[in-house]
């Protein structure tokens, strides 16, 4: 009855434990087949909020340590042991900066949350201000709710973590230019959540279906997902794709997509891989007021917004084809 009580006091769409994808996330990070995210109670005596140290303001309680996924909450509930009554809540769900070393953009701070409870680890969500990103390693899969979350023990993201760490923080970078710069929230500003798939690979390509490529903006079922993959470099090695000028073109794409509704062909494609390079750029602007003006300079297929002819594949009349 005070765990009911207690979920009825936050009234959640979807807890933790109702998700098979989480569950298996903690089985595995346990290393127990049985661990599971439904909560169980423990007695505390607890004080009551803004209330003196009194000897009637310490209640026996039970404290259930709760996790929902829609609406994303951590909290700790304390319910009154003897009359069931609602005590009060403390967030668990605590907002972080952590520092990565990213793939060429060299050392940052960026956003992260901390899972206290069960599963003591920084993983790639930001909530920061509104932002609203998450990233995951992309693993053959389109089921994003079964893959588990990416999690370092300290929050520094080492370089061997920078295919992941990134394009979470190149997103981060974007959100924060166009909420600054353009009073535009998310992809539709409204603030709704990005979904990043790194080390992400296409699952099928079917015959008369252009190949979709390792990078892309994707909707699917009122989602949006980059898919930061990996691109040629000039020697012709696939390296990974995270730059931010790539991760910001992407983003652009859903602007361009769902809200211009501009389609991905012909010159409405083509219009959108101008408008998604510039913007592009105007990210590595707003990062460190000094961006290169070279779209993807680190991939084959570059192209100069400053000096076109410097690159074959950029618009010098040339009608060659754009890569991503
Ligand atoms: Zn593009």
């Amino acid at each position: 009855m005070a765990l009911q009580n207690a979920l009825d006091h936050l009234g959640a769409i979807e807890y933790t434990w109702e998700n098979e994808g989480w569950e298996l996330d903690l089985q595995e990070d346990q290393e127990d087949p049985n661990a599971t995210y439904f909560p169980t109670g423990e007695l505390h005596i607890t004080n009551l909020i803004d209330e003196g140290i009194l000897q009637e303001n310490y209640k026996l309680a039970w404290r259930f340590d709760i996790m929902a996924i829609e609406p994303t909450l951590h909290v700790a509930v304390y319910i009154d042991a003897h009359t069931g009554s609602f005590l009060k809540l403390e967030d668990q769900h605590l907002h972080a900066v952590g520092t990565a070393t990213t793939l060429y953009n060299g050392d940052v701070d960026f956003h992260t949350a901390w899972f206290g409870g069960l599963v003591q680890k920084y993983v790639l969500k930001d909530k920061s201000g509104g932002h609203n990103i998450h990233t995951k390693e992309h693993k053959n899969t389109i089921f994003w709710g079964g893959i588990s979350n990416i999690k370092d023990a300290d929050n520094i993201w080492e370089s061997s973590q920078a295919v992941h760490s990134s394009p979470h923080w190149a997103a981060h970078v974007m959100w924060d230019y166009f909420e600054t710069q353009h009073n535009w929230k998310g992809p539709k500003n409204q603030g709704e959540k990005i979904r990043i798939f790194s080390k992400f690979s296409p699952i099928v390509s079917a015959p008369g279906i252009l190949d979709p490529g390792n990078v892309s903006y994707e909707f699917i079922k009122n989602k949006h997902y980059l898919n930061i993959g990996e691109l040629s470099s000039p020697g012709g090695a696939l390296i990974p794709a995270g730059a931010l000028d790539v991760v910001s073109h992407e983003w652009t794409h859903g602007i361009c997509s769902q809200v211009a509704k501009m389609a991905g062909v012909n010159e409405p494609g083509a219009l959108q891989e101008s408008f998604c390079d510039i913007f592009g750029e105007l990210a590595e602007y707003h990062h460190n007021g000094n961006p290169n003006w070279i779209a993807s300079v680190q991939f084959q297929g570059a192209r100069s917004l400053s000096f076109p002819p410097a690159y074959s594949s950029s618009c010098n009349g040339v009608n060659a084809p754009h890569p991503i």
